[in-house]
């Protein structure tokens, strides 16, 4: 066992057919010593889910499409796994008894089941950044409330998160997020306007799902991480900034106010972040290759462009602006995206629908989820709106 100091961990993946719930059962599969699966949910590819959970010994299945329900029961017959489908058995799958919960759907659907899981009062483990920048506030309350260990999986906030344990907010200078700057970083506005879904999901360092691959070539991913950082680690707006680095090694950094900048480095590797959650506060080892920095012989930084790049603008006019803001702009860039990987949108098209759902200024300030999952409901509508002449 890999493992130094845990043991019998029980683990339940929310959204574990996708890129991260493929990352984190692979940890656990070279350490099936050390963890206990108990829940495992889908949305629609019913074989790999059902096939994770024979492999892993699942208590329970759950699939998010409804009628895919007798499809899982057939495919889990004889196996005495548990199924669930549709909104509620995913509530279910957070709800159920596990010391940590890897929230990784994709999207404002992982809302309510994340919130779910982390009104349990546990560790909730979080990839699904859509989920804190819709909720804001209203998750980190009920972070608060229930007394909830949240663990940053995504890359950026994880390294943010080793680098601040043990020392004061009140110290820090400066946040940085590196940024990769996507598989465009360096085309013109021209060559964007014509890029294919094709050519927005081949990310030049990392392998994920193809929504936050295409928020990774807009960069509204950085947008949605500043937003993320905003709520994370409360030191401000304006100690919060962007450098693209093109090497992704660096994976974010923070500088003290003594003038001490601590960065954490590693692989362009998810399994490195998932690691350091399902382990913390112990560490396992991964199949991850070790750091070669010599091979790797230059690392630079450069500002983000955001006249090409306006996303993380509208994400940080969103923070400033407050209320409903980040919770129209997700809404507004899934649905853009959505109509990008099908076709039916230019790349250029789906950050200038999100500036554009903003423009229709949304009121209110949600006070909790119901008012979040309104607000949201309602910036999709308005995106399909503005995205009908595209159309
Ligand atoms: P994928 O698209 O690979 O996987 C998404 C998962 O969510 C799948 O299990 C999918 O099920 C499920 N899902 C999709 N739609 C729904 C729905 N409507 N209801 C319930 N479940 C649904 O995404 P990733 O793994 O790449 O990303 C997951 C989250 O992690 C995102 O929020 C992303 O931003 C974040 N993240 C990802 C990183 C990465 O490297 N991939 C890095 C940092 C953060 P099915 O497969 O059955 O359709
Ligand atoms: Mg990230």
């Amino acid at each position: 066992m890999s493992l130094d100091t845990v043991s019998g961990r029980s683990l339940s993946i929310l959204g574990a057919t996708g890129s991260i719930g493929a990352s984190t059962l692979d940890l656990v599969r070279r350490n099936r010593d050390a963890f206990r699966i108990v829940a495992l949910t889908g949305h629609s590819n019913v074989a790999a889910l059902a096939a994770l959970a024979r492999e892993f010994g699942a208590e329970f299945a759950a699939i998010g499409d409804e009628a895919l329900l007798p499809d899982l029961r057939a495919a889990l017959s004889g196996s005495g796994i548990a199924t669930g489908a549709g909104a509620g058995a995913l509530i279910e799958a957070a709800q159920r008894p596990a010391d940590l919960v890897v929230a990784a759907i994709v999207g404002c659907a992982g809302l309510a089941p994340t919130m779910a899981a982390i009104e349990q009062g546990r560790t909730v483990a979080l990839a699904n950044k859509e989920a804190l920048v819709s909720a804001g506030a209203v998750m980190t309350r009920a972070v608060t409330q229930h007394g909830t260990t949240l663990l940053p999986i995504d890359s950026e906030h994880n390294a943010i998160f080793q680098c601040l344990a043990g020392n004061d907010p009140v110290h820090v200078r400066w946040i940085t997020l590196t940024a990769s700057g996507g598989p465009f970083r360096d085309w013109n506005a021209a060559r964007m306007g014509a890029a294919t879904p094709a050519e927005a999901v081949r990310h030049p360092n990392w392998s994920m799902g193809a929504k936050i691959s295409v928020d990774s070539a807009t960069m509204m991913n950085k947008g949605l991480e500043f937003i993320e950082a905003w709520h994370l680690f409360p030191v401000g707006v304006e100690r919060l900034r962007i450098l693209v680095h093109p090497q992704s090694i660096v994976h974010s950094m923070v500088e003290y106010r003594d003038g001490s900048t601590l960065a954490q480095l590693g692989p362009s590797d998810m399994r490195v972040p998932i690691a350091s959650a399902l382990a913390w506060p112990a560490r396992m080892t991964t199949p991850c290759e070790p750091l070669d920095l010599a091979e790797i012989g230059t690392l630079t930084f450069r500002h983000p462009d955001e006249v090409r790049f306006p996303a993380t603008r509208l994400a940080r006019e969103a923070v400033i602006a407050g209320g409903a803001a980040a919770a129209v702009l997700n809404a507004a860039n899934e649905i853009a995206v959505a109509a990008f990987l099908s076709g039916h949108l230019p790349f250029t098209s789906i950050v200038q629908c999100c500036q554009d759902v903003l423009a229709c200024g949304l009121p209110g300030s949600p006070q909790c989820l119901d008012d979040v999952i309104a607000v949201d409901r309602e910036a999709r509508v308005r995106a399909h709106e503005t995205l009908m002449p595209s159309r």
